[in-house]
Formats: C-alpha cells, structure tokens, sequence
C-alpha cells in the first residue's frame, strides 16, 4: 500500500531504477560517456537532462537506460561493449587497445600478461580516457585483471 503521509523530500540521492528488460541495477553513467559513443541517430534522441545507467548483465542487449525507461542498445553504442560480447577481438581495455586476443596472445607467448602494470603507468600519467573511450564509463583495469585471471586459469590448465 503506497504511504500518502509520506513527506517527499527532494533528495540529491540518486533514484534507484533498473533496466526496463532485465531488471538489473546499473551502475550511473555520465552523461559525456553516452555523447562520445552512441551512434548519431542514437544520439540524437538522447535526453540530457535524465539520468542514465549502465546495465552489464551479459545477456541483456540493453547497455544504457534511464528513469524514464529509455534504452540504448548494444547497435546503439559505437563500439563492442566488453560487458555483452565474448568476442574475442572485443577491447578490454579501450583506451589503450588491449583485446581479448591481445591479451591472450601476450600469455600464449611470454607467459604472463603486461597490460595491467602498462595501463596503470598511463593511468598514472594521466593519460587514460576512460570516460569517454569505455562503454562503462570507467576505469577498466578490474575488466583486464578478470580477463588475464581467466586466461591464465585456462592456459594452465
Ligand atoms: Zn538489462
């Protein structure tokens, strides 16, 4: 039953949404991350003034929404997002270009992986871009360390 005595206090905290297709959370995504990567008729519906989320369930083709349950789709967004592809030319890291079959060629022949400590060196130079060249919005070093971790599980086994 909705509470009528309920004061409603405009509140800066933002309101809590899911994706209208699968029901994830999300996680917020500013605004800039979807004008540097949606496709121009995707952009140009875009409504600046609300806010937008990211959904990163893998199986879900919805990779932004907003509170008013408009959604982007994989087709509207630029490049393969990370989160809805196993694709292995697909960027781990978008800034910086590391793929999956980068990655996972570095490991075939050296046996261990320099794309964490070579992209945290340009984080650190202040070189990464990771607001406007990842789909997430975000840094990506949590995306390559899970991938080296996955690869290296599977070479040795
Ligand atoms: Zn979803």
């Amino acid at each position: 039953m909705a509470d009528c005595c309920a004061v409603k206090t405009p509140s800066k905290v933002e309101e809590k949404f899911n994706c209208p297709k699968c029901g994830n959370d999300g996680k917020k995504v500013e605004i800039v991350t979807l004008k540097s990567l949606l496709v121009p008729d995707a952009l140009a519906k875009l409504s600046p003034q609300n806010s937008y989320r990211m959904c990163s369930n893998e199986t879900c083709d919805v990779v932004y929404f907003n509170e008013k349950e408009e959604i982007y789709t994989t087709e509207d967004v630029k490049v393969a997002v990370f989160q809805k592809t196993d694709a292995e030319d697909c960027p781990v890291c978008y800034c910086f270009g590391w793929s999956r079959d980068k990655i996972k060629k570095e490991l075939e022949e050296t046996g261990e992986s320099t794309a964490g400590d070579t992209i945290s060196e340009h984080i650190k130079a202040g070189r990464c871009g990771c607001d406007v060249n990842n789909p997430q919005g975000s840094c990506c070093l949590g995306n390559v360390k899970k991938t080296v971790a996955e690869y290296t599980s599977q070479h040795n086994n």
